[in-house]
């Protein structure tokens, strides 16, 4: 059983000639909704990869967390690890100015910053032997850490993609059994602009191993013993926003059915570089029909 523990959000994208100016009203050239959050993205990316997948988050009783809801259904068929906190449902807004492409976000994030997933749910009884717990940076430190080690006490492997990283200063590797990130993450982390020296920097720290991706260029898998590349293939890329939740999501849930990190990685970057030829984030994430016949 995969556990996927994290945010979700709604998020509103408007696009507009140019951003307005203090007290200025404008009309937007267009506006679209997308559901959003690692935790979400990654968890669906999941369970189309075929993982018997939880998601555990909390959305709030508004109709963005019905919204919300409802997708979760869709995809998991169980409503059972969704918490309903007092709070509006996470959600960002998105400006995009036509002019110059500049972004501007708001997020609110009241849901994600509350949610303590030990204290509201029965996560910490349902983690078991064999196992894997997948996170990521949105929830507290402090809850994070502690599932990592509701994990560890359960014989569960925990799977940690710290994104943000602003998180991650006092996160003791040693409770990660793979610690999943970009390039510039590890080099923020670490100092190494190289990967291999980075990944191997992050084992002294306590990481079981790491992998990390490394854009088109595919991604490196380090672990004490050594390191193995996986090319990415070789796309037009249009939105590459995602492209890491995809990955994390295809890579934890190949895993718990079964497949060794190695078997599993090139899936993972095949499915990664599939979403980088939509524009979108979660509406970017490969089917479930594309992922079983990637893996077929
Ligand atoms: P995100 O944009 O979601 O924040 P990220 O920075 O976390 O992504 P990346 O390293 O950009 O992660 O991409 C994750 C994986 O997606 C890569 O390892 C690769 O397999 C695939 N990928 C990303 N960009 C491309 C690309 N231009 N062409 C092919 N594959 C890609």
């Amino acid at each position: 059983m995969l556990h996927v523990v994290g945010n979700a959000c709604l998020d509103t994208t408007f696009r507009l000639a140019r951003h307005p100016r203090a007290g200025e009203t404008l009309n937007a050239e267009s506006a679209s909704r997308d559901y959003g959050g690692k935790g979400l993205n990654q968890a669906v990316a999941a369970v189309r990869s075929g993982a018997e997948t939880m998601f555990w988050t909390a959305v709030g009783v508004d109709a963005a967390g019905d919204d919300i809801a409802a997708l979760i259904e869709i995809e998991f068929a169980d409503l059972a690890s969704i918490t309903r906190l007092p709070h509006a449902t996470d959600q960002s807004a998105i400006l995009v100015s036509v002019e110059d492409g500049d972004n501007r976000i708001v997020t609110a994030a009241a849901c994600a910053e509350t949610y303590d997933p030990l204290v509201m749910t029965d996560l910490a009884t349902r983690l078991r032997p064999g196992d894997i717990l997948l996170m990521q940076g949105n929830l507290s430190t402090e809850r994070t850490i502690a599932c990592l080690e509701a994990a560890r006490r359960a014989g569960a492997r925990a799977l940690l993609n710290p994104s943000p990283i602003a998180t991650m200063a006092a996160m003791p590797l040693a409770l990660v059994d793979v610690l999943v990130l970009n390039r510039p993450e590890a080099e923020a982390l670490t100092g190494e602009s190289d990967p291999a020296r980075a990944g191997q920097e992050l084992i002294k720290r306590g990481a079981g191993s790491v992998v990390i991706t490394l854009g088109a260029a595919g991604v490196i898998h380090v672990t004490a013993a050594g390191s193995m590349s996986v090319e990415a293939s070789s796309v037009e890329a249009v939105d590459t926003s995602g492209a890491g939740d995809v990955f994390c999501g295809v890579l934890a849930g190949l895993m718990a059915q079964g497949r060794t990190i190695g078997d599993s990685l090139p899936f993972a970057a095949t499915a990664a570089s599939m979403s980088v030829q939509r524009p979108g984030t979660h509406a970017s994430c490969p089917s479930r029909t594309e992922l079983r016949e990637l893996l077929d």
